[in-house]
């Protein structure tokens, strides 16, 4: 496979700013030269060469927090306990839907019966099209709290063993789940959260020892709290992180993944379906708490990789673009807004060979129709995908 994208403004996610009138040529698979358009020396008889003019050439986008396993949408939580037929299907779907969206690596961070790492091989095969995936099996939660189909743990050992099954299992990283206990399941005189600074300290050098990275889904202040001191590799969602907490995160690197997509289509929900009151007030205080956490996150200089939730919360997959755009709402500059979604979430993810576009890095690009660094919004115009230089939409 031999393409040029010719004549093109190129954003290459290193943090240089973008330069026009580039040219990219991509080899088997890699980027095999990049420079001015007036500079590239092959022959264009024997390249499939792409009209670049007008156009913005960034690195394909990284969504660090999606479920394929479900749609996302107002019932989004019954959705992953549907028929496993269909779970399965749809994942397939619902993977192609993300990619079209220019988003060519994602992490998959927990579906039922580890769905997604069967999906995550599938897409390394090639058998489907899908983003690269980097799946992390089942979740982690303590028992009693959290969703009923997590992987679930009540006492330390069970923990290390859940983790080491998830390993076994064919998990590319591990992701725990810190909540409250569920309605009636709180046994007396138990913590609010029973899975605790201990277990986390567990958790994390569990899986760090086996040389896997460890993302932590905190939504409320008290696991918030527990899970920026923790040293995971990511927090996710994070709506009530407060300043020492990021102090906290800034040492410690643990990147900030808001997840601002699922309170944005919440509220959207809430007044398109019958969402009783209480549900609606609740999903405008998340998102209020996010917005503020995000913003005080830029200021201390928390690390932020981009991640919409999509599944997993009520945003649907392939809205990418509007995630991004709640960043820059939330005062990102637009560059960084993308650096989330490209070089940062690359380093979270620790895919070294992606998130940037130089020579001999994997050439998984998105062709836009206008420029993102100008409207944060131009990631809807999509002109072209390439995973791995081969054009997938
Ligand atoms: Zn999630």
């Amino acid at each position: 496979m031999h393409l040029l994208i010719d004549d093109v403004q190129l954003w290459d996610g290193t943090g240089s700013p973008a330069q026009s009138k580039m040219s990219v040529e991509a080899r088997d698979g890699r980027i095999h030269w990049v420079g001015a358009a007036s500079q590239w020396q092959g022959n264009r008889a024997t390249v499939r060469v792409v009209d670049g003019r007008a156009r913005t050439l960034i690195p394909g986008l990284m969504d660090c927090h999606v479920h394929y396993s479900s749609p996302g949408g107002p019932e989004w939580i019954a959705r992953f306990t549907d028929p496993l037929p269909e779970i399965s299907m749809r994942a397939i779907e619902l993977a192609e839907a993300s990619l079209r969206s220019g988003v060519t690596t994602a992490r998959d961070v927990g579906a039922p019966q580890g769905v997604s790492i069967r999906l995550a091989r599938a897409a390394r095969a090639g058998e489907i099209r899908a983003p690269n995936i980097r799946a992390a099996g089942t979740w982690i939660a303590h028992q009693g709290t959290y969703v009923s189909f997590a992987r679930q743990f009540a006492e330390a050992d069970e923990l290390r063993n859940a983790i080491r099954a998830e390993i076994e299992a064919g998990a590319d990283l591990i992701k725990v789940a810190l909540a409250g206990w569920n309605e009636g399941a709180r046994p007396k005189d138990a913590p609010d959260i029973p899975f605790d600074k201990k277990l986390l300290a567990m958790a994390v050098e569990e899986a760090h020892k086996a040389g896997f990275k460890i993302a932590c889904h905190a939504n409320d202040p008290t696991s918030c709290r527990i899970a920026a001191h923790a040293g995971v590799d990511s927090l996710e969602h994070g709506m009530f992180l407060e300043a020492s907490d990021l102090v906290a995160m800034e040492k410690n690197k643990t990147y900030l993944v808001p997840t601002m997509s699922v309170w944005d289509a919440m509220l959207y929900y809430s007044r398109v379906v019958d969402w009783p009151e209480a549900r609606r007030k609740r999903a405008e205080d998340l998102r209020q708490g996010s917005r503020a956490a995000v913003t005080a996150a830029i200021k201390a200089g928390v690390k932020i990789a981009l991640g919409t939730d999509a599944g997993g919360g009520a945003a649907r997959h392939g809205r990418i673009a509007r995630e991004a755009e709640l960043m820059v709402e939330c005062g990102m500059e637009s560059r960084d807004a993308l650096i989330a979604a490209t070089s940062n979430a690359a380093k979270l993810i620790g895919e070294d060979e992606r998130g940037t576009l130089e020579e001999e890095k994997i050439a998984d690009m998105v062709l836009l129709d206008a420029s993102p660094l100008e409207n944060i919004g131009a990631l809807r115009m999509i002109a072209a995908v390439f995973q791995e230089g081969r054009r997938v939409a």
